[in-house]
């Protein structure tokens, strides 16, 4: 299941994952952080990068100073998002630079996806289970991060961070590269009928993405699920990596909310243009 285009990185005792595909375009920065090489005590040891989960605020940005660190970039510059599971994407310029670096509270509201084209701008969104989707568009150096749990797959995130991307930058979907990091795979996401309906009206062909389980419930693949309105927008099917990595099954490695009951720590989706 491993894709072998994700591959870790590290930086002494800190991890984070990187694709192949993007790193081989030289122009970006991008990670995926782990668990590893923190600050921060148990449920959210260590490298806890959410504010808004309990953790103790000076941790948790000293954490994020250390990942940012690792890329040469300064944390206290980072974008970040609310992140309310909704389908809102902001165009992210200057003016935005360090919203939530440092506070939840100034994190730009009711936001799930940030796309720019500044360099030197990184982004950074929040996950622990949810679905990390990454772009970047080569030809005119764009860049985007999308947060994409089951509601937000509901709400097509991906598509329309894909397609504002376009509107914004004048990216071809047929020329963007996505990457879709570690998260809950489908070995693990039991979800119940609300979820599934929601999929079938979702989905022209959902039977794709869900199995059924022996107690009547089903396993939802959330990466299939990405990748399927992705490709049905004209992204081909060669340019979109799936590390293939299950929070779930990994928590040595990755917080999971599902996995730890809610109380755990949050990894970073970074992605700055050079
Ligand atoms: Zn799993």
């Amino acid at each position: 299941m491993h894709n072998t285009e994700y591959y870790l990185q590290n930086n002494g005792d800190l991890y984070w994952g990187e694709f192949s595909h993007f790193a081989r375009t030289g122009l970006v920065k991008h990670g995926f952080s782990t668990r590893r090489g923190g600050v921060s005590t148990a449920p959210f040891a260590s490298l806890n990068l959410g504010l808004h989960t309990g953790d103790a605020v000076t941790d948790v940005q000293e954490n994020r100073r250390r990942y940012c660190a690792a890329f040469g970039l300064d944390a206290a510059k980072a974008v970040t998002a609310e992140q309310i599971h909704g389908d809102s994407i902001a165009v992210v310029t200057a003016r935005e630079c360090g919203r939530g670096a440092l506070l939840y509270e100034t994190a730009v509201p009711q936001t799930d996806a940030l796309i720019t084209n500044i360099p030197d701008l990184p982004l950074l969104i929040f996950y622990a289970d949810c679905v990390p989707v990454y772009f970047l568009d080569p030809e005119h150096k764009a860049i985007g991060v999308a947060h994409a749990g089951w509601k937000g797959t509901v709400a097509q995130i991906a598509q329309k961070t894909l397609k504002l991307l376009t509107k914004q930058f004048g990216t071809r979907p047929q020329n963007c590269l996505v990457a879709v990091g570690p998260s809950i795979g489908p070995c693990c996401y039991e979800i119940d009928q609300f979820v599934h309906d929601k999929i079938h009206a979702a989905f022209t062909q959902p039977e794709k993405l869900l199995q059924k389980t022996a107690t009547g419930k089903w396993k939802l693949d959330l990466w299939a699920a990405n990748r399927q309105q992705l490709e049905g927008i004209g992204v081909p099917a060669q340019n979109i990596v799936v590390a293939g990595v299950c929070t779930s099954c990994n928590t040595h490695m990755y917080f999971s909310y599902r996995a730890e009951h809610g109380k755990t720590g949050r990894m970073g989706a970074l992605m700055s243009i050079t």
